[in-house]
């Protein structure tokens, strides 16, 4: 349920609607924008309370039920977009911007030479797995800790704001002291004690979308974030799976207007995992952004 108070509702009348919803058990969120406050009520028994409830209560302009599953990261919560900060960097403001590394730090040599061409072509923002989610566990799992002070090495000499993964609820603390943004992995999205860990730490936060998750569950994941106070939150559709195999997965470009539509976070696309192979990355990169992407990651 959302609660919009009048234009001028003084900070007596917001706390009222705020103790009025703890009263009756209910989780409460405050969005403030530059001429009104939005007061979301929330929990799993807000549609057996009538709106009348707080539509009373003064300074309330209005109260209107959210009909979709996700609260925090809709536009009936929050009309206007969402600007996350990484590193100085703005992502949402409508600027494009590109994040570019490799899948996994294999070395200090091979991260400095991806941030040096990287910062050569343009690029902002450096990537770089430390933790990898791999399908198997035969695979290089990722150089972890060491990977970690690789990265915030190279962030440091080229002044280089820097995104690395966490997979696990436990690392959190640890990846936040090195990285400007947490990446949670299309594997993780429904990982909900690792979404709550980072929602927790309000640390600027990626969210991939879950390969074979539909836009409202990952929006529901945002939820999670949001949810923890972490207003911090980007949006990074990657591909979901399809029959098609000619392509490692098929990137759903539709999330973009979609997301736009409904939501208040910034959109990136990931065209790379998507593709799976780097010569269909600049036609999909391309398209992505006609269609409304904030940023890349390449
Ligand atoms: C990655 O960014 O390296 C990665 C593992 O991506 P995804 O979670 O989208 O597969
Ligand atoms: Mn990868």
């Amino acid at each position: 349920m959302i609660v919009e108070m009048r234009k001028g509702a003084t900070q007596e009348e917001i706390n009222e609607v705020v103790e009025r919803a703890k009263s009756l058990n209910f989780g409460v969120q405050l969005n403030v924008g530059t001429d009104k406050v939005v007061v979301a009520i929330l929990g799993s028994h807000t549609g057996q309370t009538p709106t009348d409830v707080f539509a009373v209560l003064p300074g309330v302009e209005r109260v209107t039920r959210i009909m979709k599953p996700y609260k925090l990261a809709s536009r009936e919560f929050q009309p206007r977009d969402t600007l996350v900060n990484c590193g100085g960097v703005t992502i949402g403001d409508r600027r494009i911007v590109v994040i570019a590394g490799p899948c996994a730090v294999e070395s200090e040599k091979q991260l400095r030479q991806a941030a040096e061409a990287v910062i050569r072509a343009g690029a902002r923002i450096l990537r770089g797995g430390a933790f990898k989610p791999r399908t198997s566990p035969f695979t290089f799992q990722g150089l972890q800790k060491k990977g970690l002070e690789i990265l915030a090495a190279v962030r440091e000499e080229y002044r280089i704001p820097v995104v690395t993964e966490v997979v696990n609820p436990q690392d959190v603390k640890l990846v936040a002291s090195y990285a400007d943004m947490l990446q949670i992995g299309s594997r993780n999205m429904q990982n909900f004690a690792l979404l709550t860990a980072v929602g927790k730490s309000k640390h600027p936060a990626v969210l991939k979308r879950g390969f074979a998750c539909t836009i409202t569950e990952w929006l529901n994941a945002a939820d999670y974030l949001l949810a923890e106070g972490n207003t911090q939150v980007v949006l990074c559709e990657r591909g979901i799976r399809t029959f098609e195999d000619t392509v490692r997965f098929s990137l759903d470009i539709s999330s973009v207007p979609v997301l736009k539509r409904n939501s208040h976070l910034p959109v990136i696309v990931d065209p790379s995992h998507a593709a799976g192979h780097y010569s269909l990355v600049p036609a999909i990169a391309k398209a992505a952004i006609a269609a409304g992407s904030d940023f890349l990651i390449i």
